[in-house]
Order: C-alpha cells, then structure tokens, then sequence
C-alpha cells in the first residue's frame, strides 16, 4: 500500500480522487458520468441503506418499484418538472439494432424499429408515480400513501465527479400522497428530521436543515427542504432534500379523491430523495491525509485483526484468541474482519486498514499471548494502546462509541470554527477568499440579488435555515431590509 498520496493541504480535489480511487470505492466506467461502485465502497452503500430503510418504515413508509421509463407525454404533464429537468434527460428513441450492411461486424440502429412515443430514462419518478397513484386513489380512506423507491436515475450532468455528482446515480425517492395540505407539509418535514439524524447519528456530519430559495427550488415543488453540510474545504454539499409539491402533480394527471363530505378534491403530494452523494459527504467530511475515516456505525468493516506471526505453529495459537474475540465481539453485532493472509505482511495490513478507513485495529503477536494483551489502534486519532485482553470486547464496543462521539463532535467543531456573521459585502467577499465556509448574511428576498451575489462570488444561498431564531437586518448586497439571515456558501 503506497504511502505517497496528495494531502488535503496540496490539491483537496486530487486528494479526494485518489481516497476514491485508493480505497477502492468506486472508479470511472466505459460511460462519461457513470461509475463504477467497487464493492467495497457498495458495502458503505448498504450500510446506508439498511439504515435510512429501517427509519422510513419506523416511519411508517413502505417499498415498492415503478419502471425506469417515462413515456415522454407523462413526462410533460407537470409542465415546471419537465421544463426543469428537460436539460438533462436521456432518451430513448428506438427498440432494435441490426446488423450494418456494410460492415457485418457493426451493428446499427433499426430505422424501422422507432418507438412511436420517446422514452424518457426517469431522472427522478414523480410522473411515472403520480400516473400510476391516479388509479390507486379514489377516497380518503385509500389516503395516505406512504411509498419508497430504491432505484436507479439519470442525470445528463455536464460537470460530473465520482459520488458527487454523477450521469447515473443511486437513491432512494419517496413518493407520499395526502387528503390534506398540512399533512403532506408535516410529511415533508417528518423526513426532513430522519435525513438529519441519519447524516448525524449515523454518518456523524452534522448538518443545517433549512429552506431552498425559490432559484434553487425543485422542479414542480412548492417548497424544497434540506439538508446542507459543510465539507472540510469550506464548500457546502446538499446531502438530502424533501419536497412539499403541493397539488401540482394531482391536478397534472388528475388525481383526486372523495373527502369525508363526498366532495373531490386533488390530493396533496410530497417527494424526498438522498442519493451516493452521501458516501462523497462521507469521505469529505471525516477523512485525513492518511486516507478514509469511516465513521463505526457506516463502516462495513468495524474491527480488523491482524495476527503477528512467524511459522504455522504460532499462526494457530494466535488464530484462536483471534477467532474467540472475533465471536464475541460479532455476537455483540460489531462486524469483524481476521485478517489472516500469508500473502501480506502486517505493515502492509496495517496500512491497507488505516487507507481504508477501518475505525479499531487490533494487532495480536507472540508476546501479546504472553502478557494477556492486544495492541489497539484506533484510526480517528491514530492513536495505540496495549490492552489487557480481559473483557476486550467491551473495551473495543466502547472505543466504537467513542470514535462515534469523537467524529461528530470534531465536524461540529469544525462547522462552528468555519461558520461566519458578516453584515457587509467587503466581510462577505473577504471570507469567501480567505477561508469560506457557512456565511451567514442578510438578503433581501429577492432573486435578482442572489443571483448577482452568484455572479460576482459563486456563493450561492445554501438555505434559509430552520428553527433558528431570527433578527430583522439589511441586505449585505443591496442594503434594503431584510428579515432574517440566510446561508450562504459555495457549494459542491
Ligand atoms: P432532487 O431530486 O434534485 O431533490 O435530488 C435528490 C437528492 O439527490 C439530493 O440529495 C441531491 O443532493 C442528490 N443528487 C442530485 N443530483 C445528483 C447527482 N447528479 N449525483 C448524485 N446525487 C445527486
């Protein structure tokens, strides 16, 4: 395992390719925009998944799965949502390929085998759902509808990096269905609150829940809410969303339903969606020039256990401590790895483990067995400790808490040390050069100053922030009044 890498320091960008590519996460693939998952960065996917899964049901959310094709019509019926995601859709015009007659090792498209109507590949599901609830709903009895898609977009994204913005991308979309406007409204709120605790508790990044300006709004949504966080370069990552969409989509494909009074009226939707993105948040917030920091509760490989050893002979001895801490501590649900190849030396382990963000390592060597010891290491700080072997497994099942603990904490910290008040233009202008981060300004509301601010800084509003106390002001830009600050940030 290389130990020469580029530190964040140097080129933060390269840095994180070579985290990508180094810890075998995920690598660029034959398609411009697309990638490929490796598995081990796939194994962090699930870990999210099962998670995130977990809370939508103990929200009360089911899974279901609607096709990756959107007849173009159904598409256009929510005329905001066409119009917004029109710039990047792919489409799908034919059904067949032939051999050329030219060439017979080329295959052509078949001219006679066009679809009569284009297929649109989903870049997000509202349409296809929306035609399909029409004839699921008719009364108030069949509302709500709480449903989930684990599912696959794409995205004709220009400007693309691994996780972070891909053509294609994994996600998940939830699709609900309301009688009434403050439901769906509470509904949109309710998964607000799980993504955020889900990038807290789990992902241990701490994150500004807040309120999309109407520029940044989602196509066809009345309200965008979400998710920001701050990476350790200054620059903000949207890392989830939730969307009150209001009627727009009943009325687009007619959906209403019969209330208690037997009066039709149209039903109220929402829409939230978290995607791969969240591993590029992952690896941007935690990790350190010694590689990927995993945070334990996402980390598909908590403990790692390398034996130190000459011969076959002490391989067995110490394989059997090894394997005894390995069943105790799996029995407690912490995933464990044994790493006894003989085709590595332990350096070479050892540093594989730490590149690869492993949370504890644990060393066992000869005169450990002697002394009734292990040697722990843990990766957030880098730190060791010779442990007496003697309830070892709580030791580690608490050192996991604490790295836990300790990851969040450090991004809290490093939020608040990254987050700035400025109430002139020149303050605004200065952090941004110096050391960016979360500003927070004063704004006028309206769109023709955001959008200057944009022009001239490439700051863009994060988010109007939630439950946060709020004093009446002036505009950093344009000096009129303002009623609360909002955030501001470049922005991944
Ligand atoms: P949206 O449907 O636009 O609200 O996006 C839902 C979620 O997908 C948000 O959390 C976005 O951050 C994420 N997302 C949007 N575009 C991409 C992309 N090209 N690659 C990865 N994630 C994305």
């Amino acid at each position: 395992m290389a130990k020469d890498f580029t530190s964040r320091k140097e080129n933060y960008s390269q840095w994180y390719n070579e985290i990508v590519a180094k810890a075998d996460l995920a690598e660029h693939s034959a398609v411009r925009g697309c990638m490929v998952i490796k598995p081990y960065g796939y194994a962090i996917w699930e870990k999210m998944q099962a998670q995130l899964d977990k809370m939508f049901k103990e929200t009360g959310h089911v899974n279901a799965y609607f096709p990756l094709f959107v007849p173009k019509s159904l598409f256009e019926a929510e005329e905001k949502n066409a119009e917004g995601f029109a710039k990047e859709c792919a489409v799908v015009t034919h059904y067949r390929l032939k051999t050329d007659p030219n060439d017979k090792t080329k295959l052509i498209v078949d001219p006679e085998a066009k679809l009569e109507e284009e297929l649109i590949v989903r870049p997000t599901s509202e349409a296809v759902i929306w035609n399909t609830y029409k004839g699921w709903i008719q009364s108030y009895r069949d509302l709500p509808i709480l449903v989930n898609q684990w599912a696959n977009v794409v995205r004709w994204e220009m400007r693309t990096r691994l996780f972070l913005r891909t053509a294609e991308f994994l996600w998940q979309e939830g699709h609900t269905a309301h009688a009434t406007k403050e439901e769906a409204i509470e509904e949109s709120k309710t998964m607000l609150d799980v993504y955020a605790e889900f990038a807290e508790q789990y992902m241990a990044m701490p994150v500004m829940k807040g309120v999309k300006t109407e520029s940044e709004r989602f196509a066809g949504a009345e309200e965008t809410y979400c998710i920001e966080a701050l990476m350790q370069d200054g620059k903000a990552l949207q890392a989830g969303t939730s969307h009150f969409l209001g009627q727009n989509f009943a009325k687009a494909f007619e959906v209403k339903f019969a209330n208690k009074e037997g009066k039709l009226d149209y039903v109220w939707a929402t829409s939230w969606g978290v995607s791969t993105r969240l591993i590029g948040g992952l690896i941007m917030t935690h990790s350190d020039d010694n590689g990927l920091v995993l945070p334990p509760n996402l980390a598909p490989i908590q403990v790692a256990i390398v034996p130190i050893y000459k011969g076959e002979e002490q391989l067995a001895i110490i394989s059997e401590t090894a394997l005894k801490i390995k069943k105790n501590l799996e029995s407690k649900g912490i995933s464990v790895k044994f790493d006894d190849r003989d085709t590595h030396k332990p350096g070479w382990k050892f540093a594989e483990y730490e590149f690869k963000g492993v949370p504890v390592r644990v060393a066992i060597g000869p005169r450990d067995l002697e002394n009734g010891t292990v040697e722990v290491a843990r990766r957030d700080t880098l730190e060791k400790e010779v442990l007496q072997i003697q309830d070892i497994e709580v030791k580690i099942e608490n050192l996991l808490t604490n790295i836990q603990n300790n990851l969040l904490q450090k991004s809290i910290d490093f939020r608040e040390e990254n987050s700035h008040h400025v109430d002139t233009y020149e303050e605004f202008k200065k952090v941004l050069e110096e050391k960016s981060g979360f500003i927070y300004a004063h704004w006028d509301g309206t769109a023709e100053t955001e959008e200057k601010i944009k022009q001239e800084t490439k700051a863009t509003i994060r988010c109007i922030p939630l439950n946060q106390k709020q004093s009446e002001g002036y505009c950093v830009y344009s000096g009129k009044p303002s009623k609360g600050r909002v955030i501001f940030a470049k922005a991944y």
